[in-house]
């Protein structure tokens, strides 16, 4: 190929970098300019030039502009300044960027699948330009964060979920596929918006949707094998629950939403254990917001008590409730209920608002997982503190403008009492002059280790046991100083050893189960897990 190419190709390009042999080499002399740069000159410059937008998203469509240019330089930073671009990849500025997609983005990345290629996924699938996949990304765009529907433009959420994968888990870029199903929007800005990328109709349901997933399941099988990694991703629960259940039976398929938040809230709880006391099994558990994420977690929840104990799941489910949109899940409303909220319908008197549930429950943990913000108000905040001398507080709806409270709030209306961590990330606060650093309980702590866990095992289905596997290796590595802290997660600073070792407990278990597909058994499964994990460090071309 020719230098100019060469340096139009995001994989192979290192722009400065290139060394003086490979641009005698590969045709470049002359279309660089003579300076020759180091990976770590390149990366002190672009963290620089990103520092100084102001704009959380002028450093996003720099991060996306760099991924379109360099891809290994992109990892390299991402990998290096973990903590400081996460943030800007993922939540909360990645839910910006979808809501603006049609407007930033300049080459499409992914792969988009609409109704108007029906009966032609498989064709569609061929013209991604990799033959080997080993994880997809896909939404339909519905429930995009706690933002709703934004259609087409739910790309967003795959393509940021998918560079965690290599950045957080080490799966290499080339086997990650991005995938957005297009079956129209119901948000009617979007509808009326000219510039709108999507189909401009609404949404297909029914048999129509489903015949269009339905394809795209079968056509991704035929074309990627059986031990492809299907993730769904922001999917509403109306057909989240469904979809999980229809294709678990002959899919490799996880959904994040519900599992994997499941699986990190599960590991928090483990961890928090430890500054509150107790077993599991002596707190009691009030859930605002009874979807995919509350009834995914809470659902886990009792599975390791029941576990734990010997106790029946539906014993241990009644240390749990939800609240939803229209008060507490109580068994006087089990005949309207959606069926994944039937559990949890337990025998009590309706009761309509938050503060009233709390006050009647009396809940040890309170968790927001109902994609609305500023639900956790002073009153509640109060009331769980009254109840409790460390009352555990989860915020997780995303983006920040969603959370149940901010850190702030958590930590001024229960005088400093309050464990606190939110879906998205908070600055330390300073009350009382003591600094109290919030922790973020993100499933970005354990998808990219899961993922990558199944993937070197070569499981062929997903259990809820290597869910639990994941969040006892998680809870297992918050160490004393962050205790100290009063942080129930790692810092993400140590996030790809912390994957590694999530991988090897996922793989174990994967193996234990009769799952894994990948014989023989490696013997050290962390080291094997490491030695698979993408490095971003360019390659030399000879
Ligand atoms: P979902 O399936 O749509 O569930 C939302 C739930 O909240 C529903 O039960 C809904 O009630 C309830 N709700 C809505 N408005 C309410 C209100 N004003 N008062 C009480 N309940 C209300 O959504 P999801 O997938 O569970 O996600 C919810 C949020 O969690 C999103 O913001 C998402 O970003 C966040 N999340 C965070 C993480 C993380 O890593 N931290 C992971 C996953 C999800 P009805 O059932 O009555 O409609
Ligand atoms: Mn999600």
């Amino acid at each position: 190929a020719s230098g100019y190419t060469l340096l139009r190709n995001p994989r192979h390009n290192k722009g400065l970098a290139f060394s003086e042999n490979e641009r005698d080499a590969h045709y470049l002399r002359g279309l660089l300019p003579p300076a020759l740069l180091t990976q770590e000159l390149q990366e002190k410059k672009l963290m620089q030039i990103l520092r100084q937008y102001e704009v959380p998203l002028q450093r996003y469509m720099a991060m996306m502009d760099l991924q379109e240019r360099n891809e290994r330089l992109f990892y390299k930073l991402l990998i290096d300044n973990v903590e400081e671009l996460l943030p800007v990849v993922y939540t909360p500025t990645v839910g910006e960027a979808c809501q603006k997609y049609g407007s930033i983005f300049r080459r499409p990345q992914g792969l988009y699948i609409s109704l108007k290629e029906k009966g032609k996924i498989l064709e569609v699938l061929k013209n991604w330009p990799e033959r080997n996949i080993q994880v997809i990304v896909v939404t339909d765009g519905e429930r995009i964060l706690g933002l709703g529907d934004l259609g087409c433009q739910g790309m967003g959420i795959p393509v940021g979920k998918l560079s965690l994968y290599t950045a957080l888990g080490g799966l290499r870029p080339s086997v990650c596929l991005p995938v957005t199903i297009d079956v129209g929007t119901n948000n009617e800005k979007l509808l009326n918006d000219e510039f709108y990328i999507g189909l401009r109709h609404r949404r297909a349901t029914g048999q129509e949707y489903a015949e269009l997933v339905d394809e795209f399941m079968t056509a991704v099988k035929k074309n990627y094998g059986e031990k492809v990694l299907i993730q769904f991703e922001d999917f509403a629960n109306h057909n989240a629950f469904d979809l999980l259940e229809k294709y678990s039976p002959t899919h490799l398929v996880f959904n994040d939403d519900i599992q994997g938040t499941a699986s990190v809230v599960l590991a928090g709880l483990l961890a928090a254990l430890k500054l509150v006391g107790g077993t599991l099994a002596d707190h009691k558990f009030l859930f605002l917001g009874a979807g995919e994420a509350g009834t995914g977690i809470a659902e886990l929840i009792a599975l390791e008590i029941s576990k734990q104990t010997n106790a029946p799941l539906e014993e241990t489910r009644k240390r749990i409730w939800l609240v939803d949109s229209k008060g507490l899940v109580v068994s006087s409303r089990k005949e309207s209920l959606q069926q994944f909220k039937k559990p949890w319908a337990h025998d009590h008197e309706p009761i309509k608002g938050l503060l009233d549930a709390v006050k009647a429950i009396k809940p040890t943990v309170l968790i927001g997982s109902s994609g609305v913000g500023k639900t956790f108000t002073k009153e509640v905040v109060e009331a769980m503190a009254s109840i409790n001398e460390k009352p555990l507080i989860l915020a997780l709806s995303n983006p920040t403008s969603q959370s149940e409270c901010t850190a702030e709030e958590a930590y001024t209306w229960s005088e400093g009492r309050a464990i606190f961590a939110s879906g998205s990330p908070f600055d330390p606060v300073e009350y009382n002059s003591n600094v109290f650093v919030p922790g973020q309980a993100n499933n970005a702590y354990i998808f990219p280790g899961f993922g990558l866990g199944l993937i070197i095992s070569g499981a062929i289905r997903v259990h809820n046991d290597l869910l639990l596997a994941a969040s006892e290796s998680l809870a297992a590595q918050v160490q004393q100083e962050n205790f100290d802290k009063g942080l129930i997660y790692p810092p993400f600073s140590n996030i790809r050893k912390i994957s590694a070792n999530i991988a090897a407990k996922v793989a174990a278990k994967a193996y234990e189960l009769g799952l894994a597909s990948r014989l023989p058994r490696p013997k050290d499964l962390v080291a094997y897990a490491e030695s698979c994990m993408y490095s971003p460090v360019y390659r030399n071309y000879r």
